[in-house]
């Protein structure tokens, strides 16, 4: 398997029909990316830009290839990770999230959620007789919105990949939550002064491109996955078509882009106990760890 320039491929992508090597690898994931940003005016100028930082190798990408656009796109960079108290496996990414920081020369803020809210994820999922990832879902959303724009963000980068794309793309159609849907695109303007514009720069790069990337750039990440991951139907669903009719994923994603789902503005309220955008009387972080 070689590249286009002779050299031996570490690559190859079939919806692209195209074998790379390291170096045109990164050349192309760079320009992509930045393609990507432009076209959907993910960046502006002047602005500060937090990145959430899991611990895995799409934010670690995210990151990195933000950085190397930084000065292009004239943006001021920093970081942002959730400590989630998920025992050893939290203690591991929040450790990788500040080795690639490091790495990277950003500046990296973490907020340790047992430690300032006295309960880690999966005490409130227990409480609340909810299942982890959902508990864990409503924390982080919220605390994603929150500290950055009271840390002086312009707007959250996150590392959403083309498989989680298609993965949401699939559960919300099929449960017909068009609410949701019309959420999943590579640019969520601000709807509120305390709600942050939110961006997926990789929107379009699959777990495979950000997994090279990271690798071919040495940056440190965790490999392990949190032990309450699960295995997606809907995303096994988007692989077996995917083997079939390369491309389709990133047709999905496409076509989200260009999907224009009308629904109401959100009504806000302010949470009486917290203060942040809430759609009832106390927002559902707030109910959730047990402020009420
Ligand atoms: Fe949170 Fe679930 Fe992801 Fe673990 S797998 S980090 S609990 S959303
Ligand atoms: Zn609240």
């Amino acid at each position: 398997m070689l590249c286009r320039c002779g050299e031996e491929a570490v690559i190859r992508l079939k919806q692209y029909r195209r074998s790379f090597c390291s170096r045109c690898f990164v050349e192309f994931y760079e320009n992509k990316v930045e393609g990507f940003i432009r076209k959907h005016r993910l960046l502006r100028p002047g602005e500060r830009v937090f990145v959430a930082v899991s611990g895995g190798k799409d934010s670690a990408s995210c990151l990195a290839v933000l950085k190397r656009l930084s000065e292009k796109f004239a943006i001021e960079l920093s970081a942002f990770h959730i400590n989630l108290g998920i025992g050893e496996y939290s203690r591991r990414v929040e450790e990788a999230s500040r080795r690639l920081c490091e790495k990277l020369d950003v500046e990296l803020e973490v907020v340790d959620v047992k430690a300032v809210y006295g309960v880690g994820v999966e005490e409130v999922a227990k409480s609340s007789r909810r299942k982890p990832c959902s508990a864990c879902g409503i924390i982080k959303r919220y605390l994603m919105n929150k500290i950055p724009r009271e840390l002086g963000a312009d707007r959250l980068a996150t590392g959403h990949n083309l498989e989680d794309t298609v993965e949401f793309f699939f559960k919300n159609w099929a449960s017909g939550n068009y609410f949701w849907l019309s959420k999943q695109k590579p640019l969520l303007p601000s709807n509120h002064p305390k709600v942050l514009t939110k961006i997926k720069p990789l929107f379009e790069r699959s777990e495979k491109e950000n997994e090279t990337y990271a690798k071919i750039l040495n940056l440190p990440y965790e490999e392990g996955k949190c032990p309450h991951s699960v295995v997606s139907r809907w995303r096994e669903v988007g692989e077996i078509v995917e083997e079939r009719v390369p491309g389709f994923k990133l047709s999905i994603a496409r076509g989200l882009e260009k999907l224009n789902i009308v629904v109401d503005a959100p009504k806000f309220k302010s949470c009486k106990v917290c203060g942040e955008p809430s759609s009832g009387d106390v927002c559902s972080f707030c109910r959730l760890i047990g402020r009420v």
